[in-house]
């Protein structure tokens, strides 16, 4: 059996829906199981999160009116789904019971002018449970029996609301037999992807993008022979092809490219997204919804190399780069340990790590709305080491984005870091930080983010990616 996702951009209207409806359709004739799931229609996260931002703010006014804008996608959605009259009718009702409770869930939020992360991913969590009954309406009338899913049942998460994990082996007894009951009745499952529940119930989201993730994680409980996940370009690229019109699609990438593309930035995949399908070596395709008879990418655990070492750049922006400087810190042990579990303890995600070997400096990226916090937490953790100089300051450097090299390939292949940094060179681009695992998988470059397009380009042109 396999497990296909549908991203938001595969669902931006009924057109689209109806589009997916004839993919799936078209595969279940053929191949028979297959387990789909959905993300929200596009758009529709942001506009929650940002209704709940309305709402805590107390603004009526434009609460009522982005709120409007929710209802009136689904709706207008259901009435050009072209459904049989009483199917349309209880379609017409589940969106509407669906956008009631929310509704109640943001006058409370509006009453206590205040969110909690709880809170946030509960109001999060109505895109994906209104799209799986558009999906499954969809399919229906396509002529297959499809049945909508709150994942929340069956896939459990630790509590980190807004960018939770998940409890893959838990989840599995709890989804594993729902499922395969379902299809044994020849049903297809709609599952929302973006959300599981904590052991007590509460809905937690996996992070934004989060339904790539949770297509490998149902891929992993239903030990799937593929995951198939459907967006709105050809698959991975050489690079984000918004910023270069002649990126390539990649026919195939080992996992550890993959994750760490995903990782430094290729929003093509959740960074988590390969997490659960390496864990049972399951093969992870990318594919068009816009032009599905295309391959796509491969993503598996062989590696193929393209003669050229690097396969794809990335890019990461709106982070900080902070710095501890000080002659005290050379040859003390544990400083660096100190470092990172004062961040770990005030949950702050740390991108990249630095550290010259004259010990003089410790740098790392963090997220830009981190970067304070972080200076601040450091600040009280090493207030000794100010006080008496050995660590003479801790400094911010904002508006800097990470680029990232990625290849198997370049393991052993001498001149990918000359070729990279000359060609950052030649476009006069200020290299601030450079860091690159023992692996050998990537070389990222910390810079400023003004530098960034104009580094990605050159990079892409010098190692010929859109040949
Ligand atoms: P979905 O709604 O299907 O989850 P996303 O918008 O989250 O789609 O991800 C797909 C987008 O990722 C593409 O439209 C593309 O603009 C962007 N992207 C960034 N980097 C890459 C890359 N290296 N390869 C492919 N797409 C990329
Ligand atoms: N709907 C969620 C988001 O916009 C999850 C996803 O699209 O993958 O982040
Ligand atoms: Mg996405």
């Amino acid at each position: 059996m396999i497990v296909m996702k549908f991203g938001g951009t595969s669902l931006g209207n009924a057109k689209r829906i109806k589009d997916v409806a004839k993919i799936v359709g078209s595969y279940y004739k053929k191949h028979g199981d297959e387990a789909i799931v959905v993300s929200a229609m596009s758009t529709v996260t942001d506009l929650l999160i940002k209704c709940a931002n309305l709402a805590e703010e107390r603004n009526r006014k434009e609460l009522d009116k982005h709120f409007l804008l929710i209802q009136n996608l689904h709706k207008k959605t259901v009435l050009d789904l072209s459904l049989k009259p009483d199917r349309e009718k209880n379609l017409l009702q589940i969106i509407h019971s669906l956008t009631n409770n929310l509704k109640k869930l943001l006058e409370s939020i509006m009453t206590l002018g205040d969110v909690s992360k709880r809170t946030l991913d509960l109001v999060s969590s109505y895109g994906e449970r209104i799209s799986i009954h558009l999906v499954s309406y969809a399919l229906e009338n396509f002529g297959l029996k499809a049945q909508a899913l709150e994942s929340s049942n069956f896939i459990l998460t630790n509590d980190n609301f807004g960018d939770a994990d998940p409890l893959l082996d838990q989840s599995r007894n709890k989804l594993k037999p729902n499922i395969k009951k379902l299809l044994n009745k020849k049903t297809i499952p709609v599952i929302t992807g973006f959300i599981g529940a904590t052991r007590d119930g509460d809905i937690t989201t996996l992070g934004r993008g989060g339904s790539d993730f949770s297509a490998t994680i149902v891929g992993y409980c239903l030990d799937a022979h593929e995951v198939w996940i459907w967006t709105d370009v050809d698959g991975v690229m050489t690079a984000d092809p918004r910023i270069i019109k002649d990126a390539k699609t990649i026919k195939s990438i080992s996992y550890n490219e993959a994750a760490e593309l995903s990782y430094f930035g290729a929003k093509v995949l959740h960074p988590r997204t390969i997490i659960p399908a390496a864990l049972k070596k399951i093969p992870v395709r990318i594919k068009n919804t816009f032009n599905p008879d295309f391959p796509g990418t491969l993503i598996t655990n062989k590696l193929n190399g393209n003669g050229r070492g690097v396969k794809a750049i990335t890019t990461i922006k709106d982070l900080a780069l902070v710095t501890l400087q000080g002659n005290g810190m050379i040859g003390v042990p544990g400083t660096a340990a100190k470092v990172f579990t004062a961040l770990a303890e005030e949950n702050i995600n740390v991108i990249f790590i630095s550290q010259a070997s004259s010990e003089h400096n410790i740098s790392f990226v963090v997220k830009k709305q981190d970067g304070e916090r972080a200076k601040k937490v450091l600040t009280e953790a090493f207030q000794l080491e100010l006080l008496n100089k050995r660590i003479e300051k801790i400094f911010i450097e904002d508006d800097v984005a990470i680029l990232a090299v990625v290849g198997e390939g370049m393991k052993g292949k001498p001149g990918t870091a000359g070729k990279t940094f000359s060609a950052l060179g030649d476009k006069k681009v200020n290299i601030i930080a450079i860091a690159q695992g023992s692996s050998e998988l990537n070389i990222s470059i910390v810079l400023n983010e003004s530098d960034l397009i104009k580094a990605v380009r050159s990079i892409h042109r010098a190692f010929q990616l859109g040949d």
